[in-house]
This record gives C-alpha cells, structure tokens and sequence, in this order.
C-alpha cells in the first residue's frame, strides 16, 4: 500500500476519496481530528489536528491499520462501529478514548461517517474525532469540588449582587436548619438577626470593590429563630471578564468554641482567684514565720545575755573560791594530813574545770553577741600569733608544719584568731599517748572561697560522731581521757558563719583528722 498525499499538498494529507483545495484547506485548519479509513480499517487520510491528538506524523500513519490508535480493550468497539457503517449507518458523538503515539490514553468523542462511492456504496469511513480530555477533566473537578463542598461541616453559601442566595451546601442546612430549596432564591438577610441586616450593606460594598472578608465573627439566626456564633469568610465571585458577580460565603459554627472559651476564661479567674489566696496566705505565713524567727532570735538573745551574766558574775565567785582556797591551803600548810591534801586538790582541780567552762562560755556568749567587722586578714600573720602565744604548739611538742603563703581572707581578727586557736590545739591535743603530734596548716582556693586546712595525726573521729562534733558541750568517747568543756568546735562553728563561712571535718579513727574552716577571699587576692 503506497503511502503519501495525492495532491503532494503539505496542508492535506489523503490517500484515495475525492478532495479539493478548500475542502483540504477546512481539514487542515480544523481542531478536531479528521480521520478517514477504507473498510479494512487502513487509514486514508490525516490531517493535522489528528498528527497533534495522536502523535503520528500524517507519513507514519496513512496507510496503517486505525488499530494504531484504538487501545487494545476497545477494539470490540471499532468492530462494532464498522458493522453500522458497512450498514450505511452514522455514528454520533461516541465517547470513548484512544491511544496516543506515546501510550496515554486520550479522552475523544467520535462522528464517524459513512464514505459511500457515487454508486451510493459504503467504500470507508470517516471520523471527526473531538479531544474531550479537558472537558472531563473539568468535570471531574467540577464533581471533586462539588463533593468538598458537600461535605463540608462548614456552611458553603453562594450569593449574587442582589444578595440573593445561590447555592447552598449541606454545611449550611446543619447550621441554619434550611433545607437548599427553602433557601435558594430568597435573600441572605433571612439568616440576619434584625440588629444585624446593616453588616449585609457593609459586607457588600466591600465584596463589590472586589475584597476580601475574612474571619468575620458575627451571629445569624437559624430556622427556629436561635441565634449562632460564627465566623464568616467572604470572598467575591468574578465572571470571565473579571467582574464581580456574586459572593461566596464559607460559615464556620463558632458556637462550641465560645463555649470553651468561656469556661476557659472561667476556669482562669477561678484559678487567678486561687492563686491570689494562696500568695495572701504564703504572705500571711512568712510574716508568721518571720514573727516567730525575730521571737526566736529575740529569746536566743536573752539566753545568751542570760548566759553571758552568770557566766561573768560565777567567774568571780568562783575567783573567790580559788582565792579562799589558796589563802586557806596556804595558812594550813604544814597541818595537812595527806588525806586533806588530797581535798584540797580535788577542790583545785575542779575550780579549774569549772574556770574552764566559764570562759568557754563566755568566748561563746562574746562570739555570738560582739559585733563583727569583716576585713582582708592575713591567715599567716594570725596562725603565726596564736603559735607564738602557745608553747603547746611549738616544738619540741609538737611538730608544726604551715604551708606558706596561706593567704587572706575577709574575717574578723578575733574570731579567726579563736576559730583556728581552738582547731590547733585540739589538733595538738587529741593524739595517743605515745605519739609525737604532728599538724599541718594548709590552705585551698575555691572558687570565692579560701579553705583552711588543720590536719592532725591523732586519735581521729568516727564518721557517725562527726555531725554532733559542732553542737554545744558535745564532747566524743574518744576524749574521755583529754581535758575539755566540748565548747571549742561550738565557737569555731559560730564564728565561722558569723563571718560568712562555713566548717567541716574529715577523719578516720586512728588515722587523724582534717579540720577545715571557708572563709570568702577578698577581691583582688580571687
Ligand atoms: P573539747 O576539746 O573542749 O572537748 P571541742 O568542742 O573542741 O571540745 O571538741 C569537741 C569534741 O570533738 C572533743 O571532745 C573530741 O571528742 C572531738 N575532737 C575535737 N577535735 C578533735 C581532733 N582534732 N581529733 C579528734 N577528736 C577531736
């Protein structure tokens, strides 16, 4: 079969049939494929729509089988469609798809003609062939946005200039309670509250000047005359030409909402209200507190006032006592049988515990009632001083190692003087019998802070007896055979933090222990 135009024509390609230049010309310019086949469904001719619809060149499709085009589970169809024009028969706006050059399915609707020979014999067919992919795809997205609309909880409205409603959603039945054929054609104003038909005019002239209305919260009235909460976003609805014919109008129910919103702002001033009470009452219980703290130093103050004038007026009687004493060993002096002797001792070595207690408690009682002025102090200068006053520190009894410089802290003179006094001579104090007392002074930067190390090799402290060491009259087992009053770590404690500072101790039975007292640094020696 030759392939080719009969006319050589560019603009018309047929093979076989009669055909003229304005004829070829009508083909060529028109948008449909026009296809033409002989009865054995070769093709005959081509024009151009058809080389766009389908993809083959007018030259690779004359002369072809039609089944180039026909997918294979239609081709029932093309049988069907020559059996009526082989009876003469015209075939009108048939809807079916076909295939294109590169596989896709193409949506077409078919006019297939018989071409009969001037005997009046059916000789082929030719097919008007119309592309009709876009119009399906348009009504499907007619149909896909129809069904979005429908089943929409919100109410989707369409309205023209006239405020005439035109559309009407199920959204909107739920809401308002009207049925769409209540509704269409009647006027949007039916769903105003009478206070409320003004909006309309407003609304309106916005949507004419072409804007825009969004998350507007108003309140329409539903068929039953009840009134909802909702929140309107209208948007103009312009034709091909750009001119605004009408408003679209999506209703949100903001009923519920509010609802919640309400409670909410319920529940916050309940809780407003229940956390001003409990600020009154945190207020009520920290001036409580604070009355009960001031009544509490007030009388700790009176105590240790109380503490400081028996302690001061017993230390003179009991000078008294020692004087007497003394007066009356010295009168008696060779009249003493051992066994008086011995009194006379006793009653000494008591008098001198008891002396010891008193000025405990008075360096106590001084310690917590002087006022304190803090001050850069030399921590070399002070251990230096309280060496040099105390032969119970120098050797050879003991053996005192002080790793200068040790530095400076800001302290009271005098309370550091009795805080580290008191931790060297208990460091030369609790050692065993037959060991050589060895201390080391030494000092620690932390951070702020300067930490004052006394470190002894003596009996050492259990870890359980260690929390009570700085508690008032505590005095350990392991000193029953040592002489004390169990106040010197008492003073130690409270003059430390009278000065900002805190105390603490490390030990083992047996293996020492390592006293320490933090004091703030000043400034420039950080
Ligand atoms: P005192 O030495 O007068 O008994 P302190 O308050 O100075 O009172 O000490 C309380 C107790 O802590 C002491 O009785 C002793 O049991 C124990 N203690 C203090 N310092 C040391 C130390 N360096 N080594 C072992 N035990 C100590």
């Amino acid at each position: 079969m030759a392939n080719g135009t009969q006319n050589g024509s560019r603009q018309s390609h047929t093979r076989g049939g009669s055909s003229d230049a304005l004829l070829a010309a009508i083909v060529d310019s028109s948008q449909d494929a026009i296809i033409s086949k002989d009865l054995d469904g070769t093709v005959t001719s081509w024009n151009k729509a058809a080389e766009k619809m389908f993809g083959y060149a007018a030259q690779e499709a004359l002369g072809r089988p039609i089944m180039l085009i026909i997918p294979p589970e239609r081709l029932h169809e093309e049988v069907e469609i020559m059996v009526q024009i082989g009876r003469g028969e015209r075939i009108e706006h048939f809807e079916t798809q076909r295939k294109h050059k590169d596989g896709r399915l193409v949506d077409v609707a078919l006019t297939i003609s018989p071409v009969k020979d001037d005997s009046g014999r059916v000789i082929g067919a030719s097919k008007v062939a119309r592309n009709i992919s876009d119009q399906k795809r348009n009504a499907e997205l007619r149909g896909l946005l129809a069904a979005i609309v429908d089943s929409s909880d919100d109410a989707i409205i369409s309205k023209d200039l006239n405020s005439i409603i035109t559309s009407w959603n199920f959204g909107a039945e739920r809401i308002f309670g009207y049925k769409s054929e209540e509704v269409i054609g009647r006027p949007i104003w039916m769903l105003f509250p009478p206070d409320r038909i003004e909006e309309e005019r407003q609304i309106l002239g916005r949507i004419k000047r072409g804007e825009r209305v969004d998350h507007f919260e108003t309140l329409r009235m539903r068929k039953d005359g009840s009134l909802v909460e909702i929140s309107l976003t209208i948007s103009p609805i312009f034709d091909a030409n750009g001119r605004v014919v009408g408003a679209s109008k999506i209703a949100r129910d903001i009923s519920e909402r509010r609802r919640s919103e309400r409670a909410m702002q319920v529940v916050r001033m309940e809780l407003e209200h229940a956390n001003r009470q409990l600020k009154d009452f945190a207020g009520e219980l920290e001036s409580r507190v604070l009355q009960k703290t001031r009544e509490v130093e007030a009388s700790r103050q009176d105590w240790e006032a109380f503490g400081y004038s028996v302690s001061h007026d017993a230390r003179g009687h009991l000078r008294t006592i020692m004087n007497f004493t003394a007066m009356l060993q010295q009168q008696l002096r060779n009249k003493l049988s051992s066994e008086e002797k011995d009194y006379f001792d006793r009653i000494e070595r008591a008098a001198e515990r008891m002396r010891l207690m008193i000025d405990g408690v008075l360096a106590f009682t001084k310690v917590v009632q002087t006022d304190i002025q803090l001050r850069p102090v030399s921590v070399d200068e002070v251990v230096a001083s309280i060496v040099e006053g105390n032969a119970d520190l120098q050797s050879p009894a003991v053996r005192l190692q002080i790793l200068e410089p040790l530095g400076q802290v800001l302290a009271d003179p005098a309370g550091l003087y009795q805080c580290l006094a008191n931790l060297l001579t208990n460091a030369a104090k609790y050692v065993p019998q037959d060991t050589a007392p060895t201390i080391v002074v030494r000092t620690e930067s932390r951070g702020d802070f300067l930490r004052i190390w006394v470190e002894d090799n003596g009996i050492g402290i259990p870890e359980e007896e260690q929390a009570h060491l700085f508690q008032m009259f505590q005095r350990l087992n392991n000193a029953r055979h040592y002489e004390g009053t169990g106040l010197g770590l008492a003073i130690v404690k409270r003059a430390a933090e009278r000065m900002g500072g805190r105390v603490g101790v490390q030990s083992r039975p047996g293996q020492g222990s390592q006293f320490w007292i933090e004091l703030k640094q000043p400034e420039r020696t950080r």
